[in-house]
């Protein structure tokens, strides 16, 4: 699920360097939240992430992988 342009800023949860991820399974939500404060992101890809992690923090993790339908509709 991770959105490539995401990943080129800090993320400000565990301050992992522009182009490094913040673990080997996905990044923080941070990043999505600051990319799409400078425009790389659509709002509607952050809300499409919402949608499918449901309660989301800075620290919450995106997966790289998109989630299974099943856990989507939980
Ligand atoms: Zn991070």
């Amino acid at each position: 699920m991770t959105t490539p342009a995401a990943v080129t800023v800090r993320c400000g949860f565990c301050d992992a360097a522009p182009g490094t991820p913040c673990t080997p399974g996905g990044q923080h939500f941070d990043r999505y939240l600051r990319a799409w404060r400078e425009g790389l992101i659509s709002r509607s890809t952050v809300s499409d992430v919402c949608a499918v992690l449901g309660t989301v923090s800075a620290g919450t993790l995106v997966p790289d992988a998109p989630a299974p339908a099943a856990s989507r509709r939980a």
